[in-house]
């Protein structure tokens, strides 16, 4: 059961389609996404993707379904 505000990673598989915002990356890197990059759209069964702009591990949050 996936519940707003739950969080993924980089490379996990999306187990609910719908919206998700970025929260920050895994490690300390201090890059800071664009608002646009902030949020993606998964259907279920993706991946969720790296940080566009420098392809390190991330992790979202659902906003919603
Ligand atoms: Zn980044």
């Amino acid at each position: 059961m996936v519940q707003i505000g739950d969080r993924f990673r980089t490379g996990e598989t999306a187990l609910a389609p719908g919206e998700y915002e970025y929260v920050r990356h895994t490690d300390s890197y201090g890059c800071e996404p664009t608002n646009y990059e902030k949020r993606v759209t998964m259907s279920k069964g993706e991946r969720f993707p790296p940080h566009k702009s420098c392809n390190r591990n991330v992790v979202w949050r659902l906003s919603f379904y």
